[in-house]
């Protein structure tokens, strides 16, 4: 017996053209989408707040859905501006109910934690009826970031192609892609090799006008190159780019990790190039013991913790070759 399929909350291929609001919600979780339909042509998808504590995405695409009126659209545009909406209230990376982090949990669960429901609807109800997807994060509360943009490097030639296309397009942020790593929304968009990017933003719990404005004018000019509103080709500046084939190297929470719970106290800037070996902070338990946090290697610093409060196992600074 064939195995049934469960029809789409929302088909997009069938709604009328023009601009709607759907809200998905199923298992208990859900987001607000809004919908620019103008015919047949590439869906670009894009979404904020993966993270709760993340707001540039957010702000950003809150602005378009308020004043963005396309007159022509070839295709359509689903614009999430914030798609984790219980740690987003919590002001938080993750839900507190589950803990878990919405970036660890593609392809998601229907019955699984509310987290991975949350992933599980994205990923059917949108993400499958998308050609083209990008998210916007950033650095989030605890931490400050040089901000940049990357994607997956090393599944499909032809998806990567169209990535770097689509990365080039933000060209006030350097970029940084690195091969699949399991669980985040850009891995489920490569099984369906839809090609994606992430843009990161500086974070810090706030929004650096010049990241919005990069966000924005990168957002414009990505709908131009994939075709979606007519316009002359952008001109772009040349972007400091760094391509990884090593795992470890973009995974952002692995490195210089905390021994212990404590305070941290940084003795480096954001964007300080460092030696192998060179301190680059202080981490001092609540009992006065103290250890110094050293470069893993050389490189740029590219994020750094700021929130002084740390746990075990918390990432205090990442570096980067370029
Ligand atoms: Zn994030």
């Amino acid at each position: 017996m064939a195995k049934k399929i469960s029809p789409l909350l929302v088909d997009l291929a069938a709604l009328p053209p023009g601009f709607h609001r759907r809200r998905f919600a199923r298992d208990g979780v859900g987001f607000e989408a809004f919908i620019w339909r103008g015919g047949p042509g590439p869906v670009l998808l894009v979404n904020g707040a993966t993270h709760g504590d993340e707001y540039e995405g957010p702000t950003l695409l809150q602005q378009w859905v308020q004043r963005w009126k396309p007159r022509t659209l070839r295709g359509t545009v689903v614009l999430v501006p914030v798609l984790n909406e219980v740690a987003f209230f919590a002001g938080a990376r993750c839900r507190p109910d589950d803990g878990a982090n919405l970036a660890r949990s593609f392809p998601g669960n229907r019955r699984g934690t509310p987290t991975s429901r949350l992933a599980r609807l994205f990923n059917d109800e949108l993400l499958a009826q998308a050609t083209h997807y990008a998210d916007f994060h950033s650095a989030g509360v605890a931490n400050r970031l040089q901000p940049w943009v990357g994607y997956v490097v090393g599944i499909d030639q032809a998806m990567e192609r169209t990535q770097h296309a689509m990365a080039a397009c933000f060209d006030r942020f350097w970029c940084w892609s690195g091969p699949f790593l399991p669980g985040r929304t850009l891995s489920a968009a490569a099984e369906r090799r839809i090609p994606a990017i992430y843009t990161e933003c500086r974070g810090e719990g706030d929004v650096e006008p010049a990241d919005l404005a990069a966000l924005d004018l990168g957002l414009r000019r990505m709908l131009i190159t994939l075709g979606l509103v007519p316009g002359a080709k952008p001109k772009l500046r040349p972007q400091v780019t760094r391509i990884t084939r090593n795992t470890k190297e973009t995974h952002l929470q692995i490195h210089h990790q905390a021994e212990f719970d404590g305070l941290f106290i940084p003795q480096i800037k954001l964007g300080a190039r460092v030696r192998r070996g060179a301190p680059l902070g202080q981490l001092v338990s609540l009992t006065g013991h103290p250890s110094i946090i050293r470069a893993e290697h050389a490189g740029r610093i590219v994020v750094l913790r700021v929130q002084r409060s740390v746990r075990k196992g918390d990432a205090l600074a990442v570096l980067s070759p370029v």
